[in-house]
């Protein structure tokens, strides 16, 4: 009886090896990961855009892509603290049929890959549940529905003071525009990234709304903007449904997970 966790010790010492040899030939990771070392806003080896992410959110190089890693804890004031939290604060909306959710925030350990240099999809997927792309103070941004088919209607008035909630496992994210950061860096800024890579902006352009009718189907278009001097693809936060994203990625998304 006593052979087999002995033959099992050694198959499991045989398979630590294989994936020991197989990592160190294969990853990449020895060869062009860059570590950050001090602040995002200093970090050269990042995209200039990607310096604006707060230093919450832990950048590195993987290859072709940025990893990103972030505990999703809002950096504002927020309803869905716990009450005996500092960051606590009731709600002090605008929304006079504000109703609480039971959920409260809970810090998170997730991680996204997106590619470094954003590309149109060939055939474009539809945007997950969940998270599907993340915010400069490293909050996740989530798409328009409250589930599968189901708009978000009801969900619109449990969105606390920074337009934020978190669902039932405690993940706070945005459907909709991020208060705190467009008072912060003005309603045409920089907000963020989905997971294909292409950039998130606010609601304004040029001093001008942006309505839905001036984007396309995946909720974006191209223009010159302050971070990307030369033109790229990017969506804008509208104040009016799909808000973030309409029909899916335009890119071809990177991945989140844990
Ligand atoms: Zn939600
Ligand atoms: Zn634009």
């Amino acid at each position: 009886m006593t052979r087999l966790p002995q033959r099992f010790a050694r198959l499991t010492l045989f398979a630590a090896l294989l994936v020991a040899c197989s990592s160190s030939t294969t990853s990449p990771t020895n060869t062009d990961t860059t570590t950050t070392t001090g602040s995002n806003a200093t970090n050269t080896a990042l995209p200039v855009p990607y310096r604006l992410f707060s230093d919450s959110v832990t950048i590195t190089i993987e290859g072709t892509n940025l990893v990103l890693r972030t505990k999703d804890v809002p950096d504002h004031k927020s309803a869905y603290f716990q009450t005996s939290d500092s960051r606590y604060q009731a709600y002090n909306g605008t929304n006079p049929l504000f109703n609480i959710n039971p959920n409260r925030i809970a810090s998170q350990s997730m991680t996204f890959r997106i590619p470094m240099t954003p590309t149109s999809a060939a055939t474009k997927t539809a945007t997950p549940l969940g998270a599907i792309g993340i915010s400069l103070n490293g909050v996740v941004f989530f798409n328009q529905y409250a589930g599968p088919n189901q708009p978000l209607t009801s969900e619109i008035n449990s969105f606390d003071q920074a337009n934020g909630h978190p669902q039932q496992s405690g993940v706070y994210h945005y459907h909709v525009e991020p208060l705190p950061l467009t008072a912060k860096s003005g309603s045409d800024a920089l907000l963020g990234f989905l997971l294909d890579g292409f950039p998130v902006y606010g609601p304004k352009e040029n001093a001008v709304t942006v309505t839905n009718a001036m984007l396309d189907t995946y909720h974006g278009h191209t223009a010159v903007t302050k971070e990307y001097p030369g033109g790229i693809y990017h969506y804008h936060i509208t104040g009016t449904d799909p808000y973030i994203n309409g029909a899916g990625f335009y890119g071809v998304a990177g991945t989140v997970g844990n």
